[in-house]
């Protein structure tokens, strides 16, 4: 099968009015423009195109004018053909996708300006149309794996961005599997030694509880259908070996010890169940429980409480018999229903919906962050410090507390009672005098973790937030509304120091200041 023979067989999957044509012609448009240009690896220029819109069908169920917008990804930048071409042929939507390809591309800088440089433009790109960075994913993704071409500075370089740049965006749009592949495919260029080790160690064990999930799958399905309980599918899904190393670092940074904290890690591979509904969810839950064991905190609601990026499902590590030998096996099931799957492989890419014109407008799914790069966009193209802002913001690891109430607040991961303070409101943090912990009193520079219960305890007659707090809070909001603050109370300070006030100082004081002036 031809690799634009796969492309037009994908589509109709998912689109099923999907017009075919319009793809075709797109590819011989494509393929009559990078005529006689190779790829390193020796292969046809269009190749790679058409790759990238594969990746764009099978991993993102792309629109498309997105899949054009792949298929022609590059030929502005490579080729003789101009956005007046473009547009005529396919219209000005692809065109300006095209363009935002284009625009991408063209970063000059080295080093650390390179990295902020081709941030901000990712993040203009992104405020403009958010299907620009899906064509990117893909076309980094198809890169990636023919980076052995390139020399090793290049390859490590690329490899370097894809994991802090591209993966963290994947993530908080919720495009997890293509998340997974990206770091996936970078891990070996960027920590080659560790690589080896994680491979080494895991292969085995994965391998190994792969037949285990095999045969706790199929016992798990016949309690499902004894008890009449529908579901969609059921399947072992094998951990990403990226996410499996962060995962062994975060419990012991020692390799020289990963066996011992590979057995701590219990969803090496885990079952998952896909159901209709969610009463459904919990009712298999339920059932899950009543044949096996649950170990003790490991049951996660991410349905009631979803993460930052939107992701939901029922999470639960058990105690599992297998075999004749009923030998006991940890496992952890995972269980959602269809629609929660497909935003967990999908992410925003599900939720395109289409006006009258098939025209696809902005994402239905709550991406406030998203909207909020809209509206700094301005600042964006001018100020590097909102670019700060926004890589601790947008490209850090989060964690979730809660306040005494119940409320669940996504904080990014080092957070102080000072940033909750301020993330609830700024009244709270202004007047924040004392923090509890769950329950405990704590210092106010006490790094917030996962999942704790936060209590500010205010004093009504505090001017506001003490200057020092600038060298422990991790939110650039908190930062600003006590720089804010505090500018008057240093100000203050300042002028106390430099000239007494009139009313209040003694007056040989200020003769003195007048004749040294
Ligand atoms: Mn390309």
């Amino acid at each position: 099968m031809t690799t634009i023979d796969r492309l037009l067989a994908i589509i109709p999957t998912y689109l099923p009015h999907g017009d075919l044509n319009l793809v075709r012609r797109a590819h011989a448009f494509s393929s009559e423009a990078h005529k006689g240009q190779k790829r390193l690896t020796g292969e046809d220029y269009v190749e790679h195109s058409t790759r990238v819109a594969i990746i764009l069908a099978e991993r993102l169920r792309a629109d498309i004018p997105t899949m054009i917008g792949g298929l022609l990804h590059d030929v502005i930048e490579d080729t003789g053909v101009t956005e007046v071409d473009v547009t005529e042929e396919f219209g000005k939507e692809v065109a300006a996708l095209v363009v935002g390809c284009t625009v991408l591309h063209k970063v000059q800088y080295r080093g650390i300006e390179r990295y902020i440089e081709s941030m901000r433009k990712l993040f203009v790109a992104m405020a403009k149309d958010l299907r620009v960075i899906l064509i990117k994913f893909a076309d980094r993704l198809d890169n990636l794996q023919t980076l052995y071409a390139h020399t090793p500075e290049k390859s490590t370089r690329i490899a370097r961005e894809t994991l802090e740049i591209y993966a963290p965006i994947a993530d908080r749009l919720g495009v997890g599997e293509l998340k997974g592949d990206l770091e996936d495919c970078s891990f070996p260029y960027v920590y080659p030694k560790e690589y080896e080790i994680v491979k080494k160690a895991a292969s085995d064990r994965l391998r190994e509880k792969e037949k285990v999930v095999e045969r706790i799958t199929a016992s798990t399905e016949e309690h499902l259908q004894h008890e009449r309980m529908p579901f969609l599918a059921i399947h072992g899904r094998r951990k990403h070996l990226f996410r499996l190393y962060q995962k062994i670092i975060r419990h012991n940074p020692d390799l020289a010890q990963i066996e011992n904290t590979l057995d701590q890690i219990y969803d090496l591979v885990a079952v998952r169940i896909i159901v209709e509904t969610i009463p459904q969810c919990y009712a298999v839950l339920g059932l899950i429980h009543s044949f096996c064991t649950p170990l003790a905190g490991r049951i996660k609601d991410y349905i009631a409480n979803p993460k930052p990026n939107g992701y939901q499902s029922l999470h639960t590590t058990v105690w599992c018999a297998v075999g004749k030998d009923e030998k006991l096996e940890v496992v952890e099931f995972q269980i959602r229903t269809q629609r929660m799957h497909n935003e967990a492989e999908y992410g925003m890419s599900t939720h395109w919906h289409y006006s009258e014109h098939g025209r696809s407008v902005a994402p239905k799914r709550n991406l406030a962050w998203v909207n909020e790069l809209t509206k700094w966009k301005k600042e964006l193209k001018e100020n590097q410090q909102y670019l700060e802002s926004l890589k601790i913001d947008v490209l850090q690891d989060r964690i979730f507390v809660r306040t005494p109430k119940g409320d669940w607040i996504d904080l990014p991961e080092g957070s102080t009672p000072v940033d909750f303070a301020y993330h609830v409101h700024s009244d709270l943090g202004n007047k924040c005098a004392h923090a509890k912990i769950n329950g405990s009193f704590v210092p106010l520079e006490t790094p917030l973790q996962n999942h704790d219960v936060v209590e500010i305890i205010t004093d009504k007659k505090r001017k506001g937030p003490d200057p020092k707090w600038l060298a422990f809070v991790k939110t650039p909001s908190a930062r600003t509304k006590i720089r804010e603050k505090t500018k008057g109370v240093l100000f203050d300070w300042l002028k106390n120091i430099v000239t007494p006030k009139d009313d209040t100082a003694p007056k040989g004081i200020k003769k003195k200041t007048k004749n040294k002036a």
